[in-house]
């Protein structure tokens, strides 16, 4: 099936602004919110809804939309990184939706008011925790992960009610879920304390899902690491938290990502910066000096009189990051090694070289004058 145009979907021009897409977003989605389509529409209602979500997802980050303005769906295309998964940033998610669903739903995961009058929750959002290596982050990975899901209850049916018995209308707020609390002058509404909002009380509990309703199972989830990825980012996928009460919208499930250490790059922003030893041969007379890359060995020429700590810069051998146009750079930082375990033969050499160099004097040694300079200030 073909994807419809995420302008269309919102029903705003191509050039609409930010403010106009979350108007027109939030219009849907109260239109479609499944709380007020039950029975035969709830199903229509729910890919309306999801649609919505979708498009104003990726028309409310300009990021997501400038690419969806330059290359259509395959710019941003949400299927492609696994169900309703997408890279997200510190935040990204709660900025742009923090509002809308603060709206609809309360703070975080407060109480909305449903059609019959019952208290409707947002299902709470679920966190994992995935470890990947730094090529992994890099090159992006597929994965399976095992997470919670919930099942309704089999032995009573998604009632909550043990076989035989049936729920009743809860005599405290004669089933609408909310009840009036009279503090001094003000009339307070809040949620039934006897029914917890649901409106119902079960008197003889099914045994084997307690009264939920449902029971906890486990899912395989097909999540797409995209390439580029850093330690802390999280990707979110929509709808496999947990479930919501009441007819609620499901929590969202985050994926947060852990990048192990590398042995030998250390990364920084979409920059990699590793340590290579020279010999100190080497360093003094120049040569070709084998480095390693995320893409496999490289080659680079050091100069004639190579310092210590000097870093040599290899233009996009980095990491492209997730929202990155192109690859940072890796720096490879020479660290001079000092020859050990020396013959007698290898002595005598380097004293050799020792008396030819102090002949020479200072131009010999880059930092020699300036550092006697130094010394005698600080002597003086
Ligand atoms: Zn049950
Ligand atoms: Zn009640």
């Amino acid at each position: 099936m073909s994807k419809r145009d995420y302008y269309e979907v919102l029903g705003v021009p191509k050039n609409a602004s930010d403010d106009e897409i979350k108007k027109a977003y939030r219009k849907l989605a109260m239109k479609h919110h499944p709380d007020r389509n039950q029975g035969d529409a709830a199903k229509p209602a729910e890919e309306k809804f999801k649609e919505a979500k979708e498009a104003y997802e990726m028309l409310s980050d300009p990021q997501k939309r400038a690419a969806y303005d330059q290359y259509g769906h395959a710019g941003v295309d949400p299927n492609m990184r696994g169900p309703g998964a997408g890279a997200e940033g510190f935040g990204g998610f709660a900025e742009a939706f923090g509002d809308i669903f603060g709206d609809m739903f309360g703070q975080q995961r407060g109480g909305a008011r449903g059609a019959g009058g019952r208290q409707v929750y947002r299902g709470n959002d679920l966190s994992y925790a995935m470890e990947v290596t730094l090529e992994e982050a890099a090159k992006g990975k597929e994965a399976q992960i095992r997470i919670p899901s919930w099942d309704s209850c089999e032995t009573c049916h998604g009632s909550g009610a043990k076989p035989g018995t049936s729920a009743k209308t809860c005599g405290t707020c004669q089933g609408s879920g909310t009840v009036q609390m009279r503090q001094g002058f003000f009339s307070v509404q809040q949620t039934c304390p006897h029914c917890r909002g649901t409106g119902k009380i079960i008197p003889e509990p099914c045994g084997t899902c307690h009264g939920q309703g449902k029971v906890k199972k486990q899912k395989t989830l097909e999540v797409k690491i995209p390439a580029g990825i850093d330690d802390g980012m999280r990707i979110r996928s929509t709808g496999n938290g947990e479930p919501g009460s009441n007819g609620g919208p499901p929590g969202d499930l985050y994926i947060e990502i852990r990048v192990k250490k590398h042995d030998i790059f250390e990364r920084d922003g979409d920059d990699l910066h590793c340590q290579v030893p020279v010999s100190f041969i080497t360093a003094a007379l120049g040569g070709e000096i084998e480095v390693p890359t995320l893409a496999g060995k490289a080659a680079i020429d050091i100069p004639e009189g190579t310092q210590a700590g000097k870093q040599f810069r290899l233009r996009g051998k980095g990491i492209k990051g997730v929202r990155s146009s192109y690859p940072g750079d890796l720096y490879c930082h020479i660290a001079v090694e000092t020859p050990v375990k020396l013959t007698e033969h290898q002595r005598k050499l380097l004293k050799e070289l020792d008396e030819s160099l102090k002949k020479g004097g200072a131009k010999h040694s880059p930092t020699g004058e300036s550092w006697t300079d130094r010394l005698k200030n600080l002597f003086t």
